[in-house]
């Protein structure tokens, strides 16, 4: 899908995937509003339609504007390919879509988003698939789950809200020695931090929203495929390995290869699930990458600077970021994202429940929002929001325990943050 030679990281968050249009020379990648796209004739419309000529049919499927977005995250991830999707939840399913059928399972890390989690072990039973929860530093339990259903497993690389860093190198081994696809939220780690196909990853998740676009202004996801993994090979994945109906018969890998999963997740999943990213937000998107890496390096300073800051005060219990060395997980920072460990982490007032509330009533510079990756810096209570539909049991599992504030440290000046904290803390009686 890229042609675009392999460039240094910054370099490629502001040039890959576009050029100048060929219409107008217009320098910045055209939003092209546009639903339908005009066949030079009954023989090129056929051909796109049998998907022997790429091109454009119809922007449920792809658009132009789109598809510069999915050729800069496929270079900046070290893909082959890229599917956009309207959500990051919409991207989990496009994912799974093209790998599971009636009765199959994914096994997922115990320590995710809560969304995720409650989409994984609620809805989903409605596609006949089902999950399997367990904590993957325990790698002979992470084995043991594997069964003759079982289509993937899947992690975040920087877990949310946690501070949790996922041996990405020791689950990518075992998902290699079982056969099976390594699926990694990337979200909270942005491809800057780390580059999950790097370690053994076979397609990465994005939550456009968050870091990626980084304001606040678009809900977006992306799956990017490493194209390394061989579909027919075991005979799990006849969606992609043998002639898939849903499409006259082709068969996916056989016919494009390394692009299988891409073509398969545009030809079919976009186009009957109809999860389409529209090409406003890829605008928004493409915006905001052009400055990811030199966002994302304030988000991990700021961030180490509020957590040391909240470390030594002794109102707090406990904080956990993995940029600290106090973290369990900080010996991981260097080998899984050695740029920093992201601007999301947790805390814990000494004072309890009731502390972290009236906490969040008094600050006047975060933002109290469910939302995370903005330059504003946000905060919230995660027990009582994003991490409500789960039993105590998940919430401390995933890091969001009751006492316990997760902050989103955005890209202001830290002094003012670190004031921001210390006067809405006096207020809560912490
Ligand atoms: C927000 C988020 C999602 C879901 O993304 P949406 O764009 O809100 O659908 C998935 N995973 C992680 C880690 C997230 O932070």
């Amino acid at each position: 899908m890229t042609d675009t030679p392999r460039h240094g990281f910054d370099t490629m968050q502001i040039h890959a995937g576009s050029r100048p249009d060929p219409a107008t020379g217009a320098r910045q990648t055209p939003i092209y509003q546009t639903t339908a796209y005009v066949f030079r004739d009954a023989d090129h419309a056929a051909a796109l339609f049998n998907l022997q000529e790429v091109g454009f049919i119809y922007s449920r499927l792809t658009n132009p504007t789109v598809a510069v977005l999915q050729e800069r995250m496929a270079a900046l991830e070290g893909g082959v390919g890229a599917v956009c999707c309207s959500s990051g939840h919409g991207a989990q399913i496009m994912a799974l879509f093209p790998l599971m059928g009636p009765g199959c399972n994914l096994i997922a890390s115990t320590r995710l988003y809560g969304g995720t989690v409650t989409q994984f072990s609620q809805t989903i039973r409605r596609f006949g698939w089902s999950v399997k929860f367990v904590d993957f530093d325990d790698l002979d339990a992470l084995e043991a789950a594997v069964d003759e259903n079982t289509r993937a497993i899947f992690c975040e690389s920087i877990a949310n809200p946690g501070g949790y860093i996922t041996d990405l190198d020791a689950v990518g081994a075992l998902a290699q020695k079982v056969g099976l696809p390594l699926i990694v939220d990337n979200t909270t780690a942005t491809p800057y931090l780390c580059r999950p196909i790097e370690h053994g990853a076979t397609l990465v998740v994005h939550s456009l929203t968050k870091y990626l676009t980084g304001n606040g202004t678009v809900t977006g996801g992306v799956i990017i495929d490493s194209g390394k993994f061989d579909w027919s090979a075991s005979g799990k994945f006849p969606s992609l390995s043998e002639p898939e109906p849903a499409y006259h018969g082709l068969k996916f890998h056989e016919t494009f290869g390394p692009m299988a999963f891409t073509f398969h997740g545009i030809a079919i999943g976009l186009r009957d699930l109809g999860m389409t990213l529209n090409p406003q937000a890829a605008h928004y998107t493409l915006m905001g990458i052009e400055t990811l890496s030199l966002r994302m390096e304030r988000h991990c300073t700021n961030a180490l600077r509020v957590a040391q800051w909240l470390e030594k005060d002794p109102r707090v219990a406990y904080v956990t970021y993995a940029g600290l060395p106090s973290s369990p997980w900080h010996h991981r920072v260097a080998r899984i994202c050695p740029k920093g460990a992201s601007g999301l982490f947790t805390f814990s007032l000494k004072a309890g429940y009731d502390a972290c509330r009236k906490l969040i009533d008094n600050v006047a510079i975060f933002s109290h929002v469910a939302n995370l990756g903005d330059t504003r810096s946000l905060i919230i209570h995660s027990a009582s929001t994003t991490h409500r539909q789960l039993t105590e049991a998940q919430q401390v599992a995933a890091g969001a325990a009751p006492d316990v504030v997760r902050l989103s440290i955005g890209i202001e000046d830290p002094e003012d943050l670190i004031a921001d904290l210390d006067q809405a803390m006096k207020k809560a009686g912490a």
